[in-house]
């Protein structure tokens, strides 16, 4: 039994690819979770599936992993900045339900987003909220270590007291200073310096708010992830991910702030792993064009959240990936066509590790084909793509026999995680069903279309572009009729 070859992943910190080597016997993985102030939008899923196959890489290879996965439901002030005011405050004024009820109804939609996708539960959940106190305590300790001061506005780390500010941002560090952050904060000293704690405005009460000995107030953004992830996974741990926005900001702001507390001169994460942007129609839809596509919108138009894993899987996590109701509708067909052949293969052995599969292969040399380059691909900084042409392949491939391709579908699937074992063709079928849109979502689409006729009228061709553009990304096809238009799902 071996494990195989080597795994490797690019290490965000130091942007290359790295051998993985863990540091424990249990590998600490933290991943930064979702803001719970609107729905999870289909561009918010790959971080979570692209963690997903990190996890599966690691159980393939036999390294026992834990991982925590936060919920933000209070810290994160609109626009990254310092100083606005809280998105879940925002969504609940403007939704007209408490900030409670926004995190709830927001945490569950991810979580039922994260099961349709088939995405393995996290070890650990742990929400902002629960842990304000001990965010002020890691903040004392910043403050009597001396890297901090304190504004009207609030606690303030000061980024000049960070040796290797920036590092993992390849910031030019004086440029960083002055430049990157267009947000003015009176009194803050370098543009860099970010808020530990975020003062209350007098006479402005927040809906959260907590008391502190810097009066009160609410914790900044970054500490959350800092000392949560401490917290579960102890001062050090192996693996921490994220989408690429925070390679120059959160993260940067984490790392900082944690080492600086910690003070051992070590450094406070191995690997810094972040995924690529998943652009949505190539990012024409401005925020002010219309709602963001969701999960829940292309299974309305009849496609299985596994088409959208694949199409996910279908592109390396770290290149940019763009998204269109056709490209994931070509995935749904690939889908179709892998289920429908491996059904008749059915049951698929139960695989998790490179292990299970060479026990089962034995010395058959047509599977061992199959095994090595899946491996190879898997190693090689997650190359899902090549994963899923070695099933496709696999499939077709007249040397291998039904048990052999049972196997290397399980084989796929135990990294894939696209249910190949149990999908039913039928499931894999459903028809595209206005019905199953929630009102919501059917009144901001007619709100979209009544737009488009205005700005139509108005020969706002570029409006109207930009509506079609939001309109076709959630698969809405507007027909044109004397009575005015009319739409259905694609
Ligand atoms: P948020 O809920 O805004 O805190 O974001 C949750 C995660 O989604 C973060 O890791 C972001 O980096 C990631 N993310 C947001 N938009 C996209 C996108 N279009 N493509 C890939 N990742 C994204
Ligand atoms: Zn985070």
């Amino acid at each position: 039994m071996t494990n195989g070859q080597q795994l490797r992943l690019y290490n965000s910190l130091g942007r290359r690819l790295e051998d993985f080597t863990p540091s424990a016997s249990t590998v600490g993985l933290y991943s930064c979770g979702p803001t719970v102030y609107s729905f999870p939008h289909l561009g918010n899923m790959r971080p979570y599936v692209f963690a997903d196959t990190l996890r599966r890489a690691l159980t393939w290879k036999g390294i026992p992993s834990r991982q925590v996965l936060n919920i933000t439901d209070v810290g994160h002030a609109v626009a990254d900045s310092d100083t606005g005011e809280d998105k879940l405050e925002v969504a609940a004024a403007r939704e007209l339900r408490s900030v409670e009820e926004i995190a709830a109804r927001y945490t569950e939609a991810f979580f039922e987003d994260m099961a349709a996708l088939n995405v393995q539960p996290a070890d650990e959940y742990p929400r902002a909220s629960a842990y304000v106190p001990q965010m002020i305590d890691f903040a004392v300790q910043l403050e009597s270590l001396g890297y901090t001061y304190l504004l009207p506005s609030g606690l303030y780390f000061d980024t000049s007291k960070s040796p290797g500010y920036g590092t993992l941002a390849l910031m030019d560090i004086a440029g960083q200073r002055e430049g990157i952050r267009v947000e003015h904060v009176e009194g803050r000293r370098h543009k860099s310096d970010f808020a530990l704690w975020r003062s209350e405005e007098p006479g402005k009460r927040r809906v959260m708010r907590w008391d502190s000995p810097w009066g009160w107030g609410a914790p900044g953004w970054h500490l959350e992830c800092s000392v949560m992830s401490m917290g579960l996974l102890g001062a050090h741990f192996d693996i921490h991910t994220g989408g690429v926005d925070h390679r120059q900001l959160h993260h940067v702001n984490e790392i900082a702030q944690s080492e600086a507390y910690l003070g051992d001169g070590q450094p406070w994460v191995r690997y810094w792993l972040h995924n690529e942007w998943l652009l949505i129609d190539s990012a024409k839809i401005a925020k002010s064009a219309g709602p963001v596509p969701r999960l829940a919108d292309l299974v309305a138009a009849g496609q299985h959240p596994m088409a959208f894993r694949l199409f996910l899987l279908g592109g390396h996590y770290r290149s940019q990936l763009d998204f269109t109701p056709a490209a994931v509708g070509a995935a749904q067909a690939t889908l179709r066509r892998l289920i429908a052949r491996v059904e008749a293969l059915r049951p698929l052995p139960v695989v998790e590790t490179l292990a299970d599969a060479e026990a089962l292969a034995g010395d058959n040399p047509a599977v061992k084909a199959y095994l090595d380059p899946i491996d190879a691909a898997i190693s090689a900084d997650l190359a899902t793509p090549k994963i899923l042409a070695s099933l496709q392949e696999s499939l077709r491939d007249p040397a291998l026999t039904d048990s052999g391709q049972r196997l290397v579908a399980a084989v796929a699937d135990a990294l894939l995680g696209l249910r190949l074992g149990s999908l039913e063709l039928r499931e894999v079928e459903h028809r595209a069903s206005v019905a199953s849109l929630s009102a919501d979502r059917v009144a901001q689409i007619e709100q979209l279309i009544a737009e488009r006729t205005q700005a139509r009228g108005e020969k706002n061709w570029a409006r109207a572009d930009e509506i079609r553009a939001a309109l076709d990304a959630l698969n809405v096809q507007v027909t044109d009729t004397p009575n005015g238009p009319v739409w259905e799902l694609r």
